[in-house]
């Protein structure tokens, strides 16, 4: 995941607007959060692990004055947990300095790295950023795999976003400046209007005279991640043009008429499966309710790039109503990973009396890895690449469980099939992926 940040303003504070954007992109990266900031040319960045608002106060964003920002939002994937790999990055190269903020995971990033480093360039952190930083620093291009990066370089404000589009950008303007995001929900934030997407394979440069966009890179097939429209991200973003929120309602309205249940109330996984349970809801007729209350001050257990930290943070996190006992109850979520989450959650529901648990997923069951930047976990942990989805009823403890139809999740989006990727429940990737790492997986599963 993460989020990324950049705004380029000669009047405004552009320290204090990124820390907003990477406010409204908080859900993207909890782990740490940093900004880097160009004054006519001097770069200063600050990063520290940590949510955005630990991270930064009224001081801090006093010491960044400057005409150009960046900032980005980190959440653990390629490189280990900590500091040297918080990001904005800056690097030092031949040709120019540069700091950089980066969402996506490389897919090649092992051999560029010693690519580089037999060229002489050192590399301080294990994260792909400090590959793409020094490569952006050389003029070259050789990287595959998911990248939307903001840069900061020689004072300008740069934008670029791999070929296949696999990581959302999008371009706004607030008055005459210019700014990117991740997201548009950080668009909204700052008072900016969504112009555009940063389209696949193009880098956009915005300096002192305006925005310069090139096609640095041909398109290659489209392939936004649809896993955004499922759960990343937020639900009053918009993705290619279309609202998140009611993509996920529609994914709800298709999951009750492909799997339809007598039951007494729906309730949703709060807040991921919300929109679909109100979906589910309002198509089924079976009356809508927030039977399981969410302590809105634990971080995402999702996100959480530890397996103990999570366990511990489904109980912080969730508290059923005492309505639920006596009753058939529907809970909706948007996906099962690994379903500890959920395994637990219906015990939860149980043991406050649920008379039935029947367990509803607006997407398909996640039977292979992401290679882009999504942290789920090798084939190993998934269950659903191992098990029928009985075997998995069965596993979480539930009455029934349903999941949503690939052709139900798709037509949901209202995105043609051709242009997003959906590797994760099809196992069709859109690039290259590193073979080795599934077969090292299946050598160990055969040994076994
Ligand atoms: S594999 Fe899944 S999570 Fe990863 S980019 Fe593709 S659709 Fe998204």
């Amino acid at each position: 995941m993460c989020g990324v940040f950049g705004i380029r303003s000669d009047d405004r504070d552009v320290a204090r607007l990124t820390y907003f954007g990477l406010f409204a992109l908080q859900h993207r990266g909890q782990e740490s959060a940093g900004i880097a900031v160009s004054n006519r040319g001097r770069l200063t960045v600050l990063r520290e692990m940590g949510l955005v608002a630990q991270v930064f106060d009224e001081e801090k964003l006093h010491a960044l004055p400057g005409d150009v920002a960046i900032g980005h939002t980190r959440y653990s994937t390629t490189g280990s947990t900590h500091w040297a790999n918080a990001q904005p990055v800056v690097h030092h190269g031949a040709a120019r300095t540069v700091a950089l903020g980066h969402n996506g995971n490389l897919t090649n990033s092992g051999g560029l790295r010693r690519a580089l480093e037999e060229e002489g360039v050192k590399l301080d952190a294990t994260s792909d950023t400090e590959v793409i930083a020094a490569l952006l620093a050389q003029d070259t291009a050789r990287l595959e795999g998911a990248y939307s990066v903001v840069a900061l370089a020689e004072g300008r404000l740069v934008g670029f976003r791999d070929p296949h589009g696999i990581r959302p950008l999008a371009l706004g303007r607030v008055g005459s400046d210019w700014v990117i995001a991740s997201e548009t929900c950080a668009l909204d934030l700052v008072g900016a209007r969504y112009v555009r997407d940063v389209r696949p394979g193009e880098v956009v440069v915005v300096d002192e005279e305006g925005l310069t966009a090139t096609q640095a890179l041909p398109e290659a097939r489209q392939a936004l991640c649809i896993f955004e429209h499922v759960y990343f991200a937020r639900p009053d973003s918009t993705l290619a043009g279309g609202e998140v929120h009611g993509a996920r309602v529609r994914m709800g309205e298709r999951l009750a008429a492909e799997a339809p249940v007598e039951a007494d109330l729906v309730l949703p996984i709060p807040d991921s499966g919300t929109p679909a349970a109100v979906g589910y809801a309002r198509a089924s007729g079976i009356p809508y309710s927030d039977g399981l209350i969410k302590n809105r001050y634990v971080g995402r257990t999702f996100i959480q790039p530890d397996e103990d930290l999570r366990r511990q943070g489904i109980k912080l996190k969730f508290n059923p109503l005492a309505e639920v006992a006596g009753k058939r109850i529907v809970v909706v979520d948007d996906s099962i990973v690994r379903g500890n989450t959920m395994r637990q959650l219906v015990a939860m529901l149980q043991e406050a009396g649920a008379a039935e648990v029947h367990v509803r997923i607006s997407s398909p069951p996640v039977v292979s890895p992401c290679f882009y930047g999504i942290d789920m976990g090798d084939d190993g942990q998934l269950p659903a690449a191992h098990h029928t989805v009985e075997e998995l009823r069965e596993q979480i403890g539930a009455t029934s469980l349903h999941y949503l139809s690939l052709e139900g999740m798709q037509a949901a989006t209202r995105l043609p099939e051709a242009s997003v990727c959906r590797a994760c429940f099809t196992r069709e990737y859109p690039t290259r992926v590193p073979a080795e790492r599934n077969l090292a997986k299946l050598r160990f599963e055969h040994a076994r």
